[in-house]
């Protein structure tokens, strides 16, 4: 096989899916399954929505015709505001769009009725995380602007907390959520189906018995994919943490100094911190960079170091490993990590492991497995 690759298993995502669908169903919360950190992987989806996700949603709409082209149907979400340049591909391949600017719900409309083709949307309201949303006083305005547009279909509101700001979900928040839902209602004499909490941040305050109010809908990402809540990327109990590893070859294996000699500046990425001398040492090199994954985000074998890396290389200390030229290592990753690696043309993606076998929460030690 061909290396860098990502390995997908998907047994481990379908336990991590149902998993988190259940536990929110048990407190009346459906889960729309976020695909974004895995560019909108047509497999990835296929698992999410057999493992009961209400909807499939991404940032982009390139991801949502990928999926559309690979023949996945069901409800599909943009989770970005829509560029209004983009609104006629939105309203083509998503049926529901997040939004905050009444110019870009009019350039929807517009093309829900050219297509006839009506188009959902969820209102996202700021509640202090300072990245999209309506400020709660204007919502009511942009809400009667959108039930007056034909081709639109006022299907919700929403919020999104802890992505600029790291402004987590709690009672408060999410309580002046469901109470901007009961005025809007009233005001407008309309009734209100879709109230979109937040992502996998809300999962420590839903979880941990808050209260739901009219919250019923949660759009999660990282936790279905990494098991991890992104607060403080805390593993989520029971869930599997080992879904993704990425898998790269050594190219090159030597004992070396520990410390370089010569008139030592700059590296590539800059200073090069941190360097002791620690006598000879194994020192191995595996093809795999910056331009296939975001290094900071790796965690090696059980034993093994990562001591730098630049674009196209990364240096580990083997520990007492034998790696040979060849050999393959494979590393964990966190969400920046996946991200990087599934958007990089240089990563292939395998698909392990079709669901049905019979999947546990996380073992010890699973994070360390060299292949
Ligand atoms: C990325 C994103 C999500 C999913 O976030 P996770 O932390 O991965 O669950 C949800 N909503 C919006 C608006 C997003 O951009």
């Amino acid at each position: 096989m061909s290396a860098p690759r990502i390995e997908v298993r998907l047994d481990r995502l379908d336990y991590n899916a149902r998993t988190l669908v259940d536990r929110l169903a048990s407190r009346g919360v459906a889960v729309t399954g976020i695909v974004k950190a895995t560019l909108g992987t047509p497999e990835v989806a296929r698992v999410m929505q057999r493992a009961g996700v209400a909807a499939i949603g991404d940032s982009r709409i390139e991801n949502i015709e990928r999926l559309r082209a690979a023949g996945v149907t069901g409800p599909m979400t943009l989770i970005r505001s829509p560029m209004p340049s983009q609104a006629n591909r939105v309203v083509a391949s998503a049926d529901l769009s997040l939004n905050t600017e009444v110019e870009v719900l009019d350039r929807l409309s517009q093309a829900a009725v050219e297509q006839g083709r009506p188009h959902g949307v969820v209102l996202m309201v700021e509640l202090g995380d300072l990245r999209e949303g309506i400020l709660p006083s204007d919502l009511p305005t942009v809400a009667r602007h959108a039930l007056g547009l034909p081709g639109i279909v006022l299907r919700g509101i929403g919020t999104n907390l802890a992505c600029q700001s790291g402004v987590a979900p709690d009672d408060r928040n999410m309580t002046e959520l469901s109470d901007l839902v009961e005025s809007l209602q009233s005001s407008l004499g309309i009734t209100i189906d879709l109230v979109s909490g937040g992502n996998s941040a809300n999962l420590a305050w839903l979880l941990g018995g808050g209260e739901v109010g009219r919250v019923n809908d949660l759009r999660l990402g990282e936790s279905i994919l990494l098991g991890r809540e992104p607060l403080d990327r805390t593993v989520i109990e029971g869930l599997r943490t080992d879904v993704f590893t990425i898998v790269a070859e050594v190219i090159e294996s030597k004992d070396k100094p520990t410390l370089p000699w010569g008139d030592v500046h700059q590296g590539a990425f800059g200073a090069v911190a941190g360097m002791a001398d620690r006598g000879v040492r194994a020192r191995v090199i595996v093809a795999l960079g910056r331009q296939d994954v975001d290094p900071e985000g790796l965690t090696p074998p059980a034993g093994m170091a990562i001591i730098g890396s630049s674009s196209d290389h990364l240096l580990l200390d083997p520990g007492t490993a034998h790696l040979s030229t060849g050999d393959e290592v494979a590393f964990q990753l966190d969400y920046s990590a996946l991200l990087r690696a599934m958007t990089s043309p240089f990563v292939d993606q395998v698909m392990l492991d079709p669901v049905g076998a019979g999947v546990g929460p996380t073992q010890a030690g699973t994070g360390s497995n060299r292949t």
